[in-house]
């Protein structure tokens, strides 16, 4: 059986590594991104060009998107000259960014009227992750869809779950946020926290990293924020709009989450100060404020 064709729409920090491991995997790629330049290292290696979201949907058998929010999916797929004027029935979409339930809900019920069927499949991993192709990845949407891509999946996640029906997997992505953001804060505070109060914050992390408190960030981020690196990585801006989406998720069921509530409120500050494009390590920056105590840095 010749391999499904595949189409990326969205070539960021996270779409072009992804796409990338989905062209060495073998699968037959055409791409698009808004900005063209950032095409030029997949074209390179053999991934066609389309010049529009629905030219890429009528080349493709299976369409991607990965952008930032739930209006620029819902204006990639959607609007004009979107993937939906480009469908036929029997091919799937499937959703790689994180946005609100409701908005993958509005895209499933959208494209199921054409004979698509639509998977939210948003990732978690990181920049490093999508390099590795080693992305932990949650589904919602039809299960037979899922085993129908769960070979191009493959190529760019080592766990892939299928949570529920349309928006489950955004649901559990938003989940995995609430706890992403709170280490973010408590990495931020525990540094500065040990630093002004006497202690040298690298021995504190490495003493600590393979105790009680041990987790990805711990494993990832010290070493970037002591080097000075507040690069992203995963935006800020990015990390503030994910929080947004747990906090009206949230509302919309009636439920309180007041520590996600202080997560949101600092990223949200570290956006009000114009620094949304640094990485989401950098909500340091609003607790040295607060603490009038910059972190040392080699
Ligand atoms: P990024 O580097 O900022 O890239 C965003 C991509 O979306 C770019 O290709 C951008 O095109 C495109 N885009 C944005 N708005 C668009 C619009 N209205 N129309 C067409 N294209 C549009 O972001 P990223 O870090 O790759 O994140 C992408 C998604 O993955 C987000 O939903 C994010 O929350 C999620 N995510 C990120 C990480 C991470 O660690 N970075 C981890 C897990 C999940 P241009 O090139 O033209 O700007």
């Amino acid at each position: 059986m010749d391999k499904l064709r595949v189409g990326y729409i969205g070539l960021g920090a996270m779409g072009k590594p992804m796409a990338l491991n989905i062209l060495k995997a073998g699968f037959p790629l055409t791409v698009f991104n808004r900005t063209v330049e950032k095409a030029e290292e997949l074209l390179t290696a053999g991934a066609e060009w389309a010049d529009s979201p629905a030219d890429l949907a009528r080349r493709s058998d299976v369409v991607f998107t990965n952008v930032s929010n739930t209006a620029d999916v819902l204006s990639v797929v959607l609007g004009q000259s979107g993937v939906r004027e480009g469908v036929r029935p029997g091919m799937i979409f499937v959703d790689n960014s994180t946005i609100s339930p409701t908005g993958s809900r509005e895209i499933y019920e959208s494209l199921r009227a054409l004979g698509v069927s639509a998977l939210d499949a948003p990732v978690s991993g990181g920049e490093i992750g999508a390099q590795n192709g080693s992305l932990t990845i949650m589904v919602g949407g039809d299960a037979e869809s899922l085993e129908l891509v769960r070979p191009i999946l493959n190529a760019v996640g080592k766990k892939i779950t299928h949570i529920g029906g349309a928006g489950a997997g955004q649901i559990a992505k938003a989940a995995n946020q609430i706890m992403v953001a709170a280490q973010m804060v408590a990495e931020a505070e525990l540094m500065i926290f040990a630093q002004k109060a006497g202690a040298d914050p690298v021995k504190v992390i490495e003493a600590i990293k393979g105790g009680a408190a041990q987790c990805w960030t711990l494993d990832v981020k010290p070493q970037r924020l002591f080097a000075g690196n507040r690069t992203p990585g995963f935006k800020a801006s990015l990390q503030a709009k994910d929080l947004a989406i747990v906090m009206e998720t949230a509302r919309q069921n009636l439920m309180s989450l007041p520590g996600t509530a202080v997560s949101a409120q600092l990223f949200n500050a570290l956006c009000a100060m114009g620094e949304g494009d640094l990485d989401n390590s950098a909500v340091i920056r609003v607790i040295e404020l607060l603490n009038n105590e910059a972190l040392q840095t080699a």
